[in-house]
């Protein structure tokens, strides 16, 4: 047994200390990136935010709304070839620029893989997500991708120490998710005593990632425009949301009437609800690792974009960051013991 004694840190840790700064409105910031992969080799440019592949986020209406602001959409793997096809017919070639397909490592994921992607072979990112990828499988099964998709920009996770994002970029994927235990619905730290504080994972996996030329999503824990910039700050290249996007008109998930008030559900996707709905049930030697809530009901997810990259923002304001790409370079984290002022909350 060891014990590593140096802090690790989530998001309530920190804030992010304001720098002089010559911009003079926040209009005047660039959210948008441009990336070149790794084994890809695509370039890519858009604002660098994905929702989960989640079956209450990950949907073709979020997908959609999300595109025309330049965000990406990691749609869950849930839908058949049929379903994909009927929604991108028609559709302009730009949507293809903001959408991944995802897979998890089974078999019957990775032939409807196949399918989805010789019906539309101009989607360019491929999102294998497991929820150990720790596993030597996992890397075996991104390596087999690697080797099917050799032009496919491939995201692979979730992991959270730099060793493993080294192995995963070493194996095939271009985009590490990093992110163990840190989600809205996620209850794998108290299942299993597993999980990583957010931003230190982030901080580390960044370093290790960039240092070998790929790039790195961080995945779950934001609950406010404010998290999100925090992450970008520590080096993400990318964020995903699940629980900030749920509850939407385009958000999946039942709609619930109670007492005059709208409610959505929302669930993990190892959730009793999910693993019920999409495997037939939580099987005798696994726990279920997710939470199913009801999230109030928030109207169009138009809005709540708006909100979070106007406080992304407003961040590179206080720092002088004329774009996204300056943030993490102009950041520095102070530890608090308070966040924000509670009294009408
Ligand atoms: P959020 O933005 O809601 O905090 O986090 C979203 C992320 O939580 C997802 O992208 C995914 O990595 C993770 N997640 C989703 N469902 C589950 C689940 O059932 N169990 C666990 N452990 N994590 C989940």
């Amino acid at each position: 047994m060891r014990i590593e004694t140096d802090l690790k840190l989530g998001f309530k840790d920190v804030l992010i200390r304001p720098k002089r700064s010559t911009l003079k409105s926040r209009a005047q910031v660039k959210l948008e990136r441009t990336f070149t992969f790794l084994h890809s080799r695509r370039s890519w440019t858009g604002v660098p935010v994905i929702a989960a592949n989640m079956d209450t986020v990950g949907t073709f209406e979020l997908a959609e709304v999300l595109a025309q602001f330049g965000l990406l959409t990691a749609v869950h793997k849930h839908y058949s070839v049929q379903q994909w096809n009927e929604f991108l017919k028609d559709k302009e070639k730009t949507i293809f620029n903001h959408i991944m397909a995802s897979t998890g490592t089974a078999e019957s994921d990775f032939k409807l893989l196949e399918q989805i992607i010789a019906a539309h072979p101009l989607i360019e990112f491929i999102c294998i997500d497991v929820a150990n990828g720790y596993a030597e499988a996992f890397v075996d099964f991104v390596k087999q991708c690697r080797d099917s998709f050799p032009d496919k920009t491939i995201v692979a996770g979730n992991v959270v120490t730099g060793e493993m994002v080294e192995e995963l970029l070493l194996s095939g994927a271009d985009i590490v998710k990093v992110g163990i235990g840190p989600g809205s619905v996620c209850t794998t730290r108290v299942k299993t005593g597993v999980g990583y504080p957010q931003l230190s994972a982030v901080i580390e996996c960044a370093d290790a990632a960039h240092g070998l030329g790929g790039r790195i999503i961080s995945d779950g824990g934001c609950v406010c425009a404010g998290d999100v910039s925090k992450a970008f700050g520590g080096g993400a290249d990318f964020v995903m949301l699940g629980g900030m996007l749920a509850g939407h008109d385009e958000s999946g998930g039942q709609l619930i009437q109670r007492d005059g008030q709208q409610y959505k559900l929302f669930y993990g996707m190892s959730s009793t609800t999910a693993m019920g709905k999409h495997a037939g049930g939580v099987a005798e030697y696994r726990a279920s690792e997710g939470k199913t809530v009801e999230v109030p009901y928030r109207g169009p997810v138009a809005e709540t974009v708006k909100d979070i990259l106007g406080g992304v923002r407003s961040t590179c304001t206080y720092v002088g960051a004329a774009a996204l790409k300056e943030l993490t370079k102009r950041t520095t984290f102070i530890r608090v013991q308070e966040q924000e002022n509670r009294t009408f909350s």
